[in-house]
């Protein structure tokens, strides 16, 4: 339930609302718009009968919240959440790009990437030390030492990092290098693991399961949210379907349906969600039309040697051409790159 202040409402008033709140056990979220003070509460709604709420001075209404979402809800917060990470916003004006190899395999290999990433303007670099593969035999990441070269890289070029955990165990040592930590499609419902992430001081990049609905996918941001950490970025990267012609498809009616419902940012990986490098392109530039708040995509310096996702990575040059393009489509709607 969301307790709307009226805006005249005193320090003491708010602190006399959710003393009471408190004191029956419900947990707050607290949100101090420019207008007026928000308080989310969320408890056992059959306490509000002996609460007499809206008698309480400066409270101007008492509005449920229907969805089974809360923290994550429109209604508990109206104006978009921007991530802060140093100088890098995510969700404000600024359409961030995180771009990188699908897998870290070697310095080289990272450098080369950074310098593509770096030159055509992206700031985030994104390439998996631990890598779920669909098969046991595949390639498997370099692990810690896939960490540290990017911690390296991000010295050496001042961009900021963005890779995968895969588990309880090594969520500590992930969070230490990274800069956002990203929950792939595979764990986006590994209760366990997002209980943990709500535990970590840094932002958390929360993937659409491949057979998630909307509202599953929120359920699972809400997890975060409820154990503690408010910095939750929501990436579509395609559903599984009837078509084979891609390797998933792609959702992008679920950035207006996210941005309606949720305060989250929201961005897509068109790399993931097609499979093919050729429609990586197009699918960046409609889901910049369609509002998302930035784009993660694979970019290898040579693909066709890539350990994991070649066929889905773009080359440098390509990198460079949709960075060109989807920087134009940001412009026409109201956004900088
Ligand atoms: C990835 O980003 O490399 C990845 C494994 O993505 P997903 O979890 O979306 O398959
Ligand atoms: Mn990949």
């Amino acid at each position: 339930m969301i307790v709307v202040m009226s805006h005249k409402a005193t320090e003491d008033e708010i602190r006399g609302v959710i003393e009471k709140l408190e004191e029956n056990g419900f947990k707050i979220h607290l949100s101090k718009g420019v207008e007026r003070t928000i308080i989310g509460a969320i408890g056992d709604k059959t306490r509000l009968g002996c609460m007499n709420l809206e008698t309480l001075p400066g409270v101007e209404d008492i509005v449920p919240i229907l969805k089974p979402y809360k923290l994550a809800s429109r209604e508990m917060k109206e104006e978009g959440t921007v991530i802060r990470i140093g100088d890098l916003e995510i969700g404000g004006d600024t359409l961030q790009v995180m771009a990188g190899p699908c897998a870290v395999e070697s310095r080289e290999q990272l450098f080369a990437a950074a310098e593509v990433v770096k030159k055509a303007g992206a700031r985030i670099l994104r390439g998996g030390a631990f890598k779920p593969r669909t098969s046991p035999y595949s390639f498997q990441g370099l692990g810690e030492e896939g960490l540290k070269l990017l911690a390296e890289t991000r010295e050496k070029y001042g961009l900021f990092i963005v890779t995968e955990v895969m588990d309880n165990a090594t969520l500590p040592i992930v969070a230490e290098y990274a800069d956002i930590v990203q929950i792939g499609t595979r764990n986006m419902q590994n209760f366990q693991l997002l209980k943990e992430l709500g535990r970590i001081d840094r932002p958390v990049l929360l993937k659409r399961g491949m057979s998630a609905t909307i509202e599953e996918w929120l359920m699972a941001a809400e997890y975060i949210l409820a154990s503690g950490n408010p910095n939750v970025i929501l990436c579509e990267r395609g559903i599984r379907s009837f078509e084979t012609y891609t390797r998933n498809t792609l959702d992008l009616s679920a950035v207006p349906i996210v941005k309606n419902v949720s305060h989250l940012p929201v961005i897509v990986d068109p790399s993931h969600g097609l499979g093919k490098w050729k429609y990586v392109i197009p699918m960046s530039r409609a889901a910049v039309a369609a509002g998302a708040d930035g784009l993660l995509v694979e970019v290898h310096p040579n693909p066709s040697e890539a350990l994991c996702d070649g066929a889905q990575s773009l080359t440098p040059g390509n990198f460079e051409i949709m960075m060109n393009e989807v920087g134009r489509i940001a412009e026409a709607v109201g956004r900088r790159v």
